[in-house]
């Protein structure tokens, strides 16, 4: 059935050169621009419930993953992280660079689009950064107000094969590209004669979807991924912030925020059931939310899942054929086929649509929380299962403890 257009977007090709393209948004499937928000609870929960990186908050299930990683999965991430750390401690020190040329006082904004472009970047917008999100530990280190929000697409065949460690050599792999190329952004921007910080993927100071959101580079997708017009979610995206004179751009409405609920193939096609058919109001902003629970075990057993990614058909069309197809045919491109639904798990075999791997309760028994506190909750229970411990047992569990929190959080992790 034939759907009415409520407007029509327009946004720049997907590479330098390429000709605008057209994405029709039906009007069934217009809501607001960017994505339902309560201001007013963005700023209360920010000021009362502050948010910190998964990778302190979640830390004992991010040491627990090494544990159950297969041998080319360990040994895929150390090589990772070798190769990506001097990466993430250039971009903790990047705000902290004075700039190289000498500022005109013009706006500088399509010389840094022009230039993201040229150096691979996707998608280029900018927006405030919005202070209401930073994680706790980061409040200090962020220092410019202007953010400039950067999505660097990772290959599309390897990451149709999801999951697998080909897709996770993408994936990965365009994580150690981008950190370079945020430091060459920077850079260029300093030769313009202004500060620029670099926010690694890897060490994130927030969670970035929102800037994206404000800045109209997509919306956020029922897979709690940013879908942008182009590759959907098949990015991997970063910030740099800066002092230097730039224009905002506006959050757009794609239909985005309406389709995900018409289509819904992503939550149908979970391996882990992680994925929510409803919206919720979650810290003042209404979306699906993902139960990290139920979708850790899965991703850390299974080359990093993301069935999520790989089953979005705006990840693997592109927005505007997508849109498109609705707008001619009130239907999801590619809903209940086997190109854009199935995917194999391993050892498990394939899963057509309408089938789904099945795992017991035990699989999701995983430790949570921080790494002290999952510590005290073992602790917990075995008192109350087993009674006063000998004292060396006490002992040993405050040398623990005392390890733990001289050590002190990283927030470097892998997304
Ligand atoms: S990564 Fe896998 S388990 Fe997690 S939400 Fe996506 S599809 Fe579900
Ligand atoms: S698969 Fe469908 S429901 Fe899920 S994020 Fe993509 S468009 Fe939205």
């Amino acid at each position: 059935m034939t759907k009415t257009v409520n407007h029509v977007v327009t946004r720049p090709g997907r590479k330098p050169g390429d000709a605008d393209v057209q994405i029709p948004v039906a009007q069934d499937l217009t809501t607001v621009p960017g994505i339902r928000q309560r201001d007013a609870d963005v700023s209360f929960y920010s000021r009362v419930y502050p948010q910190e990186t998964q990778n302190i908050e979640k830390a004992a299930d991010r040491q627990w993953v090494w544990s159950v990683y297969s041998e080319e999965t360990l040994q895929h991430r150390k090589r990772h992280d070798e190769l990506n750390e001097p990466l993430v401690d250039a971009a903790a020190v990047s705000g902290d660079l004075e700039p190289t040329g000498t500022p005109t006082g013009e706006d500088i904004t399509d010389a840094i689009r022009l230039k993201a472009r040229e150096l691979g970047f996707g998608e280029v917008g900018f927006t405030k950064f919005d202070r209401r999100y930073t994680y706790t530990g980061k409040k200090r280190w962020v220092k410019y107000e202007h953010a400039i929000c950067l999505a660097l697409e990772q290959d599309y065949v390897q990451t149709q094969s999801l999951p697998s460690m080909d897709a996770e050599f993408a994936h990965f792999g365009t994580y150690e590209i981008e950190g370079a190329l945020l430091l060459d952004l920077a850079d260029y921007i300093r030769s313009l004669g202004y500060h620029a910080q670099v926010h690694s993927p890897n060490d994130n100071s927030a969670p970035y979807i929102p800037m994206f959101v404000a800045a109209g580079l997509g919306q956020l997708g029922a897979n709690g991924q940013l879908l942008s017009p182009h590759f959907g979610s098949r990015a991997r995206i970063a910030l740099i912030t800066t002092d230097a004179l730039v224009t905002y751009d506006e959050p757009i409405d794609y239909g985005i925020h309406q389709f995900c609920q018409v289509c819904q193939v992503c939550v149908n096609r979970c391996p882990g059931r992680a994925l929510l058919a409803e919206k919720v109001w979650w810290r003042g902003v209404e979306k699906n939310k993902l139960i990290y629970e139920r979708c850790r075990p899965v991703m850390a057993r299974y080359d990093g899942c993301a069935v999520c990614m790989k089953v979005c058909p705006i990840q693997r069309f592109g927005m505007p054929a997508v849109m498109e197809h609705y707008v001619a045919t009130g239907e999801v491109l590619g809903k209940g086929t086997h190109l854009l639904e199935g995917y194999t798990f391993l050892e498990r075999g394939y899963f057509g649509p309408g089938e789904l791997p099945q795992f017991d309760r035990q699989f999701f028994e995983i430790p949570h929380g921080r790494n002290e506190e999952w510590l005290f909750q073992q602790f917990k229970e075995k008192l109350m299962n087993e009674g006063l411990p000998p004292e060396e047992e006490i002992v040993g569990f405050a040398k623990q403890v005392r390890n733990i929190l001289v050590k002190g959080n990283s927030t470097i992790g892998d997304e």
